[in-house]
């Protein structure tokens, strides 16, 4: 097994030898290329093309792509160690990895548990063939459009946007907020509604459909200026008669929802982002407080009592997060038990907040000196505060579902 010379952003744990391989790459492509390159996509709001080459040439587009179809078939709680390894040198690369990521792992391992007719699974074998060699042979980039500024995306109503059969496949309408790598991706996969003439939409229908980007109908637009993982360039997204082949199909008809139910940890993936920023955060406070951050004079501030108390706060903090999230990526599988269901929102929970306060503490704790714009700190601060208002699971929505699965046991009412 290599031996791991850093401490991953998830802790150090008995690695299998293929984590401890992935882990080592991701560390060396994070610290000798996304670290340097991350001030520029925050600054000008453009994506981190030149990373994605690098993980094209890694074959990290592939991690969660089976062995079989020619990917590196990282399993679940792989891909959340890589993801944080990458998060902790570039927010909005990992980020943006994760949308890409996701339409492998949730269509390949994920889908494997999830149950299916023999009919289904034998269609979805035959479209994920198609989608995986996509990825493994053309270096395709695939990303994830849910949002709609609607209840949809909280998984509370039915997606606006609406897909209606026709010869040969689909033809789509309607609109997407917060598209993460719009303008970068090969592939949108779009959650939608199957429209069925005039009948009630039904979240039951939803479809999840990759929209190639070559597609006619298919418009960017709106401007992308946050606050935070600016890199993401998460514009809108329109389409107006949009034809899809049935091939698109990332999943069959309905398999969708059933597999949001089956597997609440395909939401879980948004947080090994923001535990890499965490770590970034209380790593660059350690440095600083010991005058070492490079290009920086080298004033020492350590022998403060009360930097040696912020120190220690953060590294608490910082421990209960990767603890928590180690045992629930562990533990993550179809229908848990609802521990760990309630495990797995107090984890991201904890990791959204969390990475937020831990950058609040390093900037408070390093000094004025540190929020400075050639210094990564404040962009740190400012990524970390995203995490938590991502749908489905914003931390209001996580303690909501929180406080109500704990009172009320399905089918309760008052
Ligand atoms: C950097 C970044 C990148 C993103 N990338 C993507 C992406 O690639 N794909 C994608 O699909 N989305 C993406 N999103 C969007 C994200 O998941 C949310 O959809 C978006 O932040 C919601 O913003 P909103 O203002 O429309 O929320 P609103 O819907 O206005 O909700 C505001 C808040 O109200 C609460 N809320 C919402 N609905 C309910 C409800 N039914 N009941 C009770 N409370 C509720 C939530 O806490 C929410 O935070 C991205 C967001 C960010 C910040």
């Amino acid at each position: 097994m290599p031996t791991l010379d850093f401490t991953p952003a998830v802790g150090d744990h008995a690695f299998t030898p293929q984590q401890s391989e992935l882990l080592a790459l991701a560390h060396a492509l994070g610290r000798d290329r996304f670290a340097a390159r991350a001030a520029q996509w925050d600054e000008e709001a453009s994506f981190p093309f030149a990373n994605y080459e690098d993980l094209r040439a890694a074959g990290l587009l592939g991690l969660c792509v089976p062995r079989s179809h020619g990917g590196l078939g990282a399993d679940y709680a792989t891909y959340t160690m890589v993801a944080a390894e990458i998060g902790r040198f570039c927010g909005a690369t990992a980020l943006t990895y994760n949308m890409h990521i996701c339409s492998t792992l949730w269509t390949g391992v994920l889908a494997d548990g999830i149950a299916m007719t023999e009919a289904q699974r034998a269609e979805h074998n035959r479209r994920r063939d198609l989608h995986f060699a996509r990825v493994v042979k053309d270096g395709a980039v695939y990303a994830q459009p849910f949002s709609e500024g609607s209840a949809a995306a909280a998984g509370r109503a039915p997606f606006g946007t609406t897909a209606r059969k026709v010869e040969g496949g689909w033809l789509v309408n309607g609109r997407k907020i917060f598209a993460s790598l719009s303008g970068a991706a090969d592939y949108y996969g779009i959650l939608c509604t199957e429209d069925k003439g005039d009948e009630k939409p039904d979240a039951r229908d939803t479809l999840y459909l990759a929209v190639p980007a070559t597609s006619e109908g298919l418009s960017i637009s709106g401007d992308w200026n946050p606050l935070g993982m600016r890199g993401t360039v998460s514009r809108n997204l329109g389409f107006k008669d949009v034809f899809v082949s049935d091939d698109e199909q990332l999943m069959p008809r309905g398999i969708y929802f059933k597999g949001a139910q089956t597997w609440p940890a395909m939401f879980f993936t948004l947080s090994p982002t923001y535990l890499g920023i965490a770590n970034a955060a209380y790593d660059f406070t350690v440095q600083y407080l010991r005058g070492e951050v490079p290009g920086e004079p080298p004033v020492k501030r350590r022998m403060y009592p009360t930097k040696q108390i912020a120190v220690a706060q953060m590294r608490i903090q910082l421990e209960q997060l990767k603890s928590l999230f180690l045992r629930v990526v562990l533990e993550a599988r179809p229908d848990p038990s609802k521990d760990e269901r309630m495990r797995l929102y107090a984890a991201h929970y904890s990791v959204m907040e969390g990475a937020n306060d831990i950058a609040r503490l390093a900037i408070r704790t390093c000094g004025g000196q540190s929020m400075m714009k050639h210094l990564p700190l404040e962009r740190l601060y400012r990524d970390s505060r995203c995490g938590a208002l991502m749908l489905p699971w914003t931390a209001e929505l996580v303690l909501d579902r929180m406080g109500r699965e704990t009172l009320y046991e399905q089918g309760e009412k008052d």
